[in-house]
């Protein structure tokens, strides 16, 4: 924006020349890039992804002609049978950045405040900004873990990261039933992007809390990061307010490729946690070779870890991992400004992170 002048501005609405719109983690085109900053799975999704794609011009020459179902309901059903639930229980949408924006439109623009930790998801302040929602901040404790007691507060709305982000640790369900129970008022939404790398889901308390709104993504645990496909689950009387939202902003956020791209990965199970037991396999070789390096980790819970280094600023690291063709997260923000954010990559794309750091960086 910086090369806008105020006077070209004058065409922009009001609130728009205030939003300070999120950044999203830079994908550049370097050559023998090692890319772990942010958070895509090292791995490809199914076979039988790639096939349903495929079949998708092969079975209709109508296919991009005519639009795709507006209620995505075969990728609803997959959703439901994979996830125990009713499909009455689900809500799909155009990556869960774009659930997540319904979620915000649909429960939080109350007049008490949403609340959530100092250090989580950094599109919540922007969506926040972006409906009018109002916030309260509160911190994680010195270990970043959540102070579940702050959260009986009177609010607008709770919104939660599990395991959070980017500090890769996991909440227990008991303290989220903590949380719900002592908020009946409120809607508590636990965006669970990370759940299948090591926490346990909410979606089992769907059914017991009337308040509860569980979010999930297929861009991390299930490789599918470039199709965008996210999806809540809920009791019907929340799904319908996502609904009512969906359908007065885009009627047909899920394309056929999408759909049946998706399908594909909820049907192969199988895979789908072969793919995720890998990568927790590796995290827990990669934590154990940056620890004999120096490093302190934080328990993670996720497919990347956050790691700094009591004799190195974090700032300079990254910088120099970057030089060396490896891209990690580095947050300059009060508090995690010595942390660095590393993706899991493949056993031998770790240990090219691990040689780096022990022959030419730390050395
Ligand atoms: C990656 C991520 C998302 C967004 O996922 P998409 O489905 O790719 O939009 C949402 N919440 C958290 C915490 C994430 O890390």
């Amino acid at each position: 924006m910086s090369n806008i002048t105020t006077e070209q501005m004058r065409f922009w609405s009001p609130e728009v020349r205030e939003l300070e719109p999120y950044v999203p983690g830079e994908q550049p085109k370097i050559q023998n890039l090692l890319k772990l900053n942010t958070n895509e799975n090292p791995y490809p999704p199914s076979s039988k992804v790639v096939e349903a794609v495929q079949q998708v011009l092969e079975n209709s020459a109508d296919a991009l002609r005519l639009y795709p179902d507006p209620d995505a309901s075969e990728l609803k059903q997959a959703i439901a049978k994979q996830q125990h639930v009713a499909v009455e229980n689900v809500f799909v949408g155009n990556g869960s950045d774009e659930v997540l924006a319904h979620i915000f439109k649909a429960f939080f623009v109350q007049e008490l405040p949403i609340l959530y930790p100092d250090i989580t998801y950094s599109f919540y302040p922007v969506y926040s900004q972006f409906f009018g929602v109002k916030t309260k901040v509160l911190p994680l404790n010195d270990d970043f873990e959540i102070v579940v007691a702050d959260y009986k507060q009177a609010n607008g709305g709770i919104i939660i990261t599990n395991p959070n982000a980017p500090t890769s640790i996991a909440l227990g369900l008991s303290a989220i039933e903590e949380v719900l129970q002592a908020n009946p008022n409120s809607v508590v939404v636990i965006d669970e992007a990370y759940v299948d790398f090591g926490a346990e889901s909410a979606v089992k308390l769907v059914e017991k809390y009337d308040n509860l709104v569980v979010c999930q993504t297929t861009s991390k645990s299930r490789s599918l990061a470039g199709l965008r496909v996210g999806f809540a689950i809920a009791q019907p009387h929340l799904i319908a307010a996502l609904a009512a939202v969906k359908n007065s902003f885009n009627s047909y956020p899920m394309d056929r490729f999408a759909i049946a791209a998706a399908v594909a990965s909820f049907e192969d199970q199988a895979y789908f946690e072969a793919q995720c037991h890998k990568v927790i396999a590796s995290r827990e070789t990669l934590v154990a070779d940056l620890t004999v390096l120096g490093f302190k980790i934080l328990p993670s819970s996720a497919n990347f870890i956050f790691a700094s280094h009591p004799e190195h600023d974090a700032g300079e690291l990254a910088a120099a991992l970057r030089e060396r063709g490896i891209i990690v997260r580095y947050f300059n923000k009060p508090r995690i400004n010595q942390y660095l954010r590393i993706t899991i990559g493949t056993d031998q794309q770790n240990q090219r992170l691990v040689d780096t750091l022990k022959q030419d960086i730390l050395a």
